[in-house]
């Protein structure tokens, strides 16, 4: 099962102490799915490993939470301007991590990042039963992903095949089959290490030929 506990968090941006729940230990006996998403047994623990602020809507993990959290003036406009407008305490957890992608993009942070956040904001419409919202958060991540492909050194060399074959799956979800085949075409080029790799390969060669939602 998964272990909430309930922390008091002081907001960067505007000085709102507020509480949140967080993780305390969960588990991954539900399976994973074929785009990477671990599904725990009980609670789902995703909407708790992000958190937003009930009074100006800045979002991010705990430690964009902690003294050490890069907020600028302009920072602060934007999350006042944007975010406040939201009514925060009323979002669900896709709702925390577009907000916190935005603060991600907002802070100049790597698109990889910006992508993972846009990605969990997705699997949470899984659980939340938005299928329109689940395809929206798809594309944008399945976009920032490239950009992160496309950039001098936006990926480690030794990640580019995983997240290559990453990128066709979610062309894939969305449902745009040509543009999936052609990533998982190309995951192959991207692999540094035939040995340790080779189930990326089987993985995108199984996505394009005989899809399945599961691995294992
Ligand atoms: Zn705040």
């Amino acid at each position: 099962m998964t272990t909430l506990r309930q922390i008091e968090l002081r907001c960067p941006v505007c000085d709102n102490e507020f509480k949140s729940q967080s993780v305390v230990s969960t588990n991954a006996f539900g399976g994973k799915r074929t785009d990477f998403h671990e599904r725990a047994a009980g609670t789902q623990p995703l909407a708790y490993l992000i958190h937003m602020c009930s009074e100006c809507g800045y979002s991010g993990g705990e430690a964009d939470f902690t003294a050490g959290a890069d907020v600028s003036p302009v920072l602060k406009q934007q999350v006042f301007k944007e975010l406040a407008p939201l009514r925060p305490s009323l979002v669900c957890g896709s709702e925390k991590y577009e907000a916190a992608a935005k603060v991600a993009q907002w802070q100049g942070t790597d698109p990889r990042h910006v992508a993972d956040l846009l990605l969990r904001a997705a699997w949470c419409c899984v659980d939340e039963g938005d299928v329109e919202a689940e395809r929206y958060f798809r594309r944008h991540a399945a976009w920032m992903f490239e950009e992160a492909l496309n950039a001098y050194d936006g990926v480690p060399r030794e990640e580019r095949a995983i997240l290559t074959y990453l990128v066709g799956e979610l062309w894939r979800r969305i449902g745009d089959t040509t543009k999936a085949a052609v990533w998982f075409e190309a995951v192959a080029n991207e692999v540094t290490d035939l040995q340790n790799q080779q189930w990326v390969i089987d993985a995108a060669e199984q996505q394009r030929l005989n899809p399945r939602e599961w691995f294992g």
